[in-house]
Formats: C-alpha cells, sequence, structure tokens
C-alpha cells in the first residue's frame, strides 16, 4: 500500500485560480490575490484553518488543523463531529490566517493589521477509499510535525476507522495580504507630531516539554529537537 498523499502535479494546476463571485475582491482591492501560489504560501505557513459551515441552519465555524498538497486541503476528526458530519453535503469557507503585525496609524481609522490570509470554498468530500484516507492523514500529520508519521505509531483498523477524512479541492480560493507602514504618512496626519508605525508579531517554538510519564533514557527525536526555538 502507498502512503503517499494523492497530489496532483504543479503544472497541471493553473497558476492564477478563476475568480468567481465567491472570490472576487470588492474591499481593498489592491491587497487581493488570486495567484497559487500565494495560496501555497499562506497554506504552507500554517497548519491551524477555521472551518466555516452551516448545520442545521446555524452558521458554525471550527477550528481546526489541516494538511495542504498542491491540489488538496485535508482535514479530520471524530465521525461523531457535527461539523463534519455536514460538510460533505455541505458548501463550507475555510479561512487561514497569519497575523504579522499591528499597523498603528496617527489616527484610530487609519489602525489595520498585517496579515497574510487565504478563503477557500468548496464543497468537501468525505474520503472512504482506506488508501487515500491513510495517505491523507500522512499528509495532514506530517504538515503539522515533519516526521512525526514515520515516528509515532500509526493509526489502527478501528481508529482508522473512528476517524472522518475530508478533502477540499483547493479550486476556488482568494488570498489577501497586507505590509507595511500605516496608509497616512502623506495625509493631514502626518502634522499631529505622533509616533506610527508597525509593531510586529512574530511566533516561536519553545522549548520541548517532556511528558512525566516518559520513562527514564527516551530522549526526544532529531525531528522535533531541531525545531525547538526556531520561528513557526
Ligand atoms: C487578522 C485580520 C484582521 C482584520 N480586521 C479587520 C477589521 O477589523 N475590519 C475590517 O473591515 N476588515 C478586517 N480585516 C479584513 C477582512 O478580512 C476583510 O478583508 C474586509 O473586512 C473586507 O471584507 P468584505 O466582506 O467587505 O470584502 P469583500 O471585498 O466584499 O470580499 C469579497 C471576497 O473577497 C475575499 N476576501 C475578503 N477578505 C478576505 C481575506 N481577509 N482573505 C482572503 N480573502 C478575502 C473573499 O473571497 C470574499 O468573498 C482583517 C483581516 C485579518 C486577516
Amino acid at each position: 500500500m502507498t502512503e503517499q498523499a494523492p497530489n496532483v502535479p504543479p503544472d497541471v494546476l493553473p497558476e492564477v485560480l478563476p475568480e468567481t463571485e465567491r472570490t472576487r475582491h470588492r474591499r481593498l482591492r489592491e491587497q487581493g490575490s488570486h495567484s497559487r501560489a500565494d495560496l501555497d504560501a499562506v497554506l504552507q505557513a500554517g497548519f491551524l484553518c477555521h472551518l466555516g459551515v452551516v448545520v442545521d441552519g446555524t452558521p458554525m465555524v471550527v477550528p481546526t488543523v489541516y494538511g495542504a498538497t498542491a491540489g488538496t486541503l485535508y482535514f479530520h476528526g471524530s465521525v461523531a463531529s457535527r461539523s463534519l458530519v455536514a460538510s460533505p453535503q455541505a458548501p463550507v469557507c475555510v479561512t487561514v490566517t497569519h497575523v504579522d503585525g499591528l499597523v498603528l496609524a496617527r489616527s484610530v481609522f487609519e489602525h489595520g493589521v498585517n496579515y497574510r490570509s487565504a478563503m477557500v470554498y468548496g464543497v468537501p468530500r468525505l474520503v472512504t477509499d482506506p488508501e487515500e484516507k491513510l495517505a491523507g492523514l500522512r499528509r495532514l500529520t506530517e504538515h503539522v510535525t515533519p516526521g512525526q508519521w514515520d515516528y509515532a505509531r500509526r493509526p489502527s483498523r478501528k481508529e482508522l476507522a473512528a476517524t472522518s477524512l475530508l478533502a477540499l479541492d483547493l479550486a476556488e480560493a482568494s488570498m489577501k495580504i497586507r505590509t507595511g507602514p500605516p496608509d497616512d504618512g502623506d495625509g493631514p496626519d502626518a502634522e499631529l507630531g505622533l509616533w506610527a508605525g508597525v509593531l510586529p508579531l512574530r511566533q516561536h517554538w519553545g522549548a520541548l516539554e517532556p511528558d512525566p510519564a516518559l520513562a527514564d533514557g527516551i530522549g526526544a527525536p532529531s525531528h522535533l529537537t531541531d525545531r525547538e526555538h526556531r520561528p513557526f
């Protein structure tokens, strides 16, 4: 059984995602993007998304981890999860957001956030093929913690049966990216003599915290120690 995640070769995917009625930027269009490279960069820079889906008439936005290939976003959860049970039949909007800093302008009105974000639309598919399910779970695990799939015990048949895996095509998406200083540096408020600029936000991994239940002599594997104190 192959465990490589099924991946659409990047050269068969369009470099620019088609603009749809849903993904057409209307406000601050200059920050908008439909470039696949921007989508890939936002997805590769994180592992947490917010899955928005309407369940029994009520919108639910569920934070969940994901794994991305060039053409597919995978997320998983308990087979009993209400959001996952609903979403194979329902349209979803998945967002991924990275905050890079606070934009502190002279006026409160011009304050903002430097960020990179993606919104992906579609109807996810419940993955039932055992080979794709295992491959998708591997992609998800490796996306979050590279090296961990080969280190930890793999899911048993029973554990696989208790897990739902959803696959969402990365075919309809929009990105928005803001960088740089506040916008009021050349306006009348520049005369106020107030400090303005950006307060950057950076995330770092910390030191590993061993499980107190660990038996003596079990050291952390290098794929984890290599990440200690590194930028996220
Ligand atoms: C951390 C953070 C904080 C923010 N804070 C604020 C705030 O306080 N007030 C505020 O007005 N806006 C804020 N934004 C921007 C916000 O996400 C929207 O872009 C903005 O509100 C415009 O929304 P809209 O529905 O009018 O956009 P429209 O231009 O009408 O949206 C049209 C389409 O563009 C796409 N789109 C819009 N926004 C995004 C996005 N962020 N990422 C990817 N695709 C997008 C979607 O596909 C959407 O359907 C923030 C963004 C981030 C990431």
